[in-house]
């Protein structure tokens, strides 16, 4: 697959869940790093958030057409879950069961980049989203927003999760991500001595030198 449509699940108005992050929000952010990631893969994206919808009917409506407007092999909705008092996870839900196994691949892919638990595939037939695309669906539940430990592993490893979603899309591999820039190495010194005459400096630099030290005589 190369075409993709993947959008925002909820709207700007019509909010979607809310704990340790923001559903809206961090679905939004989701949606156009994994576009980046797979426009650097040779796909084509178009993306989709509502800004202008007051109601949920509204937001759904507003959200399948513009999916249902585009060519694309893939419809994707990104959405986070709520609810759960235990240890979250990632959920891939699908429509029809000819998109069993990628839902269940993308789940596994995210659940490992963010080291949480995979919930796995799980087909809903009554969803909006799932419904009313006319392609193949998934809508993914990247984690948790109140499982702290499912926000907190979401915040360190957001780029990895979009590469996941990105690379088992696409099917295809990501270039190695730029090394960050190695840290400027900074030079400890120790001193011994300070000397205006030069030669005192020679005397203890030798001393130092029969014990096994290096030695740099530096004027200054
Ligand atoms: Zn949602």
């Amino acid at each position: 697959m190369d075409k993709f449509v993947i959008s925002s699940g909820h709207a700007k108005i019509v909010r979607g869940a809310s704990g340790y992050i923001d559903e809206v929000d961090e679905a939004r952010k989701v949606v156009s790093k994994v576009a980046d990631y797979l426009k650097e893969l040779d796909c084509t994206v178009d993306t989709f958030h509502d800004n202008t919808s007051k109601t949920q009917r509204d937001n759904i409506n507003k959200i399948v057409k513009y999916h249902n407007s585009k060519s694309r092999d893939l419809d994707v909705s990104v959405h986070f879950n709520a609810g759960t008092k235990e240890i979250g996870g990632t959920e891939v839900l699908y429509y029809s069961d000819g998109n069993k196994v990628l839902a269940e691949k993308v789940s596994k892919a995210i659940s490992e980049a963010l080291g949480i638990k995979d919930r796995g595939a799980k087909k809903r037939t009554d969803l909006g989203f799932l419904k009313g695309t006319a392609k193949p669906a998934i809508l993914i539940e990247v984690c948790f927003v109140d499982t702290k430990t499912n926000a907190d592993a979401y915040k360190k490893n957001f780029n990895n999760c979009c590469k996941a979603i990105a690379e088992t899309l696409s099917g295809e591999k990501l270039k190695e991500a730029v090394k960050p820039v190695e840290k400027k190495s900074v030079i400890h010194k120790v001193q011994v001595g300070a000397f205006s005459d030069e030669k005192n400096a020679a005397n203890l630099a030798a001393e130092l030198k029969k014990k096994g030290y290096s030695v740099n005589i530096v004027k200054g």
